[in-house]
């Protein structure tokens, strides 16, 4: 199904498409484009457009700054909100350098690497993705709030807020760019939507969870709302979460499934567990990027605090679904909406490779919340995930398997900028330690 280059011409032709944007991620997972107009499509498509890489942050500036973009043709599709004249159309592209090389900041290129070394072992990737989000109000200016006017719960099925039908234009605009959508519900907060994205081959995963945030985010604002990926935009309501279903597939099998073996899982099964929770803390500096991200990851909500696995336990990074046979798959719990789709998939899967290739033992999996809170507590100090931004970026630091899974560049450029980021929020005094400390102390 995957087009040609001739087809892209054809079809931008038959189409009377005007403008093509030529797509790339930077490595903060930030979507950017370049447009170019049908004329250029030719030229585009053999990889002849350039630009300076020194506007773009965490690129590499050293002389060299030209790069250029490789248009992926599979990934041609005409953005279906757009005029049916004049229309206008999208590539998901490649970065190279000029001497025909993938660029070194380029981490689509990254995952690339990481499944050419699942391809040498034999592994398949197939991921799934549910995606969580706020739709809010804008004020009489247009700018975003956290107001939500909105008192539907999990799953409500009465229309209940506009958000409903802005939901239902997003799966159907998606739909008709080629995704598969699962499903999709109002989820257990006021204003908070989710939709489960069906599982497709890496890299057209990540591809596709870079475009639903910009789609998502184009429809919302035709419906007078602003879809927020913020991970905890309210302090008083669930954060949102980015649930990845990984499953590794050889000659159309699922190699996590053995009847035969320990809870129906395979040894590639386990090992993958026990290689993703050995580095699952310097993951979490790349799934969960933000100084926000971490007001999500609290023991008392439904999200993962735990290095662990378990069936049933919500708690823990990892969840093993009950679902055996062609459905079996481990779900990585612990992503936000606002990492970076390509790099979260090329660590997540190199560790897990790594699992497989050293032939790491997973610790028991965890009971069903068998804890009180304050157990619980306990037990995060000792095996906990991360609890801020400063810690998570210090494990990746030290990490060599991770570093290297999503490349030298990518994560030196990736933890200078963002220890930047975790400095500017430390300097800040804010308004909660006024009101707790200021009279007292
Ligand atoms: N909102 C939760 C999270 O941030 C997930 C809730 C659910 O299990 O769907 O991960
Ligand atoms: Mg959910």
């Amino acid at each position: 199904k995957a087009l040609t280059k001739e087809e892209v011409l054809d079809r931008a032709k038959e189409y009377n498409v005007k403008f093509i944007r030529l797509q790339f991620t930077d490595i903060f997972g930030t979507f950017k484009n370049i447009a170019v107009t049908v004329e250029e499509l030719e030229r585009a498509l053999e990889g002849r457009v350039m630009f300076d890489s020194s506007v773009i942050e965490g690129f590499v500036h050293n002389k060299e700054s030209d790069i250029y973009l490789y248009p992926d043709p599979s990934t041609f599709e005409i953005f279906p909100w757009r005029p049916r004249d004049g229309a206008v159309a999208r590539l998901i592209c490649d970065v190279y350098s000029p001497a025909g090389e993938p660029y070194p900041g380029c981490s689509r290129s990254a995952l690339k690497r990481v499944l050419k070394k699942a391809a040498d072992m034999g592994f398949h990737l197939r991921v799934g993705a549910q995606i969580e989000f706020f739709l809010f109000q804008t004020d009489s200016q247009g700018k975003p709030t956290t107001i939500t006017h909105d008192q539907a719960g999990y799953c409500d099925l009465s229309p209940v807020d506009l958000g409903e039908n802005a939901r239902r234009d997003m799966v159907l605009t998606l739909e008709e760019m080629g995704f598969e959508i699962s499903s999709s519900h109002h989820e257990k907060s006021a204003g908070q939507h989710e939709i489960f994205i069906k599982e497709d081959s890496a890299p057209a995963i990540a591809d596709k969870i870079a475009t639903f945030k910009f789609v998502v985010r184009t429809i919302a604002q035709r419906h007078g709302l602003h879809a927020s990926f913020m991970p905890k935009p309210v302090s008083t309501l669930n954060g949102s979460g980015m649930h990845l279903h990984h499953s590794l597939w050889s000659n159309g099998r699922n190699m996590f499934d053995d009847p035969a073996g320990y809870m129906g899982l395979s040894r590639t099964a386990l090992h993958y567990i026990g290689g993703i929770l050995r580095h699952a803390r310097s993951i979490t500096a790349i799934a969960n990027p933000l100084v926000n991200s971490y007001k999500r990851l609290l023991p008392s909500e439904l999200c993962p605090v735990l290095v662990a696995w378990s069936e049933q336990n919500r708690n823990t990074m990892l969840r093993v679904p009950a679902q055996r046979g062609d459905g079996t798959r481990i779900i990585l719990r612990s992503p936000d909406p606002t990492c970076n789709p390509y790099l979260v998939l090329a660590a997540t899967l190199d560790a897990g490779l790594t699992g497989i290739a050293e032939g790491i033992e997973p610790p028991p999996p965890r009971p069903e919340n068998d804890l009180d809170p304050r157990a619980l507590r306990k037990l995060v100090r000792k095996e906990g995930l991360p609890r801020n931004l400063g810690e998570a970026l210090r494990h990746l630091a030290e990490d060599r398997v991770i570093r290297r899974a999503v490349g030298e560049c990518i994560s030196s450029r990736f933890l200078e900028s963002k220890e930047l980021e975790w400095e500017r929020f430390q300097a800040q005094v804010h308004q909660w330690e006024l009101d707790e400390y200021l009279i007292n102390y």
